[in-house]
């Protein structure tokens, strides 16, 4: 079996290095990325095909699962600020009901002669 095409148990990782032999003469196996040893790596073509498929469709399922949570988010921020606006309205609509509008279209000062231009004024 080429090393290569041998994959750790633990992490999955691809090509193992050898690493002598057990009491019963088996070969050892380590892993590179999780130095995990191990007498019996998966070695089979199909079973890595199917690993890999696995590991393949895991990180598909993850990354649609942190698009939904991203999208998710985003809702609720929209939701928040939407309501924020609804209720902002709503007093503007009840603040207008109580008072009658005074317009004007000329100018006066305000603070110390800054000076505001046609000004709608609350009675
Ligand atoms: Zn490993």
């Amino acid at each position: 079996m080429n090393r290569n095409s041998i994959v750790c148990p633990s992490c999955y990782n691809i090509g193992l290095i050898k690493k002598g032999f057990d009491r019963k003469n088996r070969q050892r196996w380590k892993c590179k990325v999780c130095f995990k040893k191990t007498i019996s790596p998966i070695a089979d073509e199909d079973e890595l095909e199917l690993l890999t498929a696995n590991v393949r469709l895991a990180k598909q399922k993850q990354s649609a699962q942190d698009l939904n949570r991203i999208e998710r988010k985003a809702f609720r921020e929209h939701v928040r600020v939407e309501n924020a606006v609804i209720a902002y309205n709503e007093k503007l609509i009840k603040l207008f009901d109580k008072h009658t509008l005074n317009v004007s279209s000329g100018t006066y000062n305000v603070n110390d002669g800054e000076v505001l231009k046609n000004s709608i004024q609350l009675q």
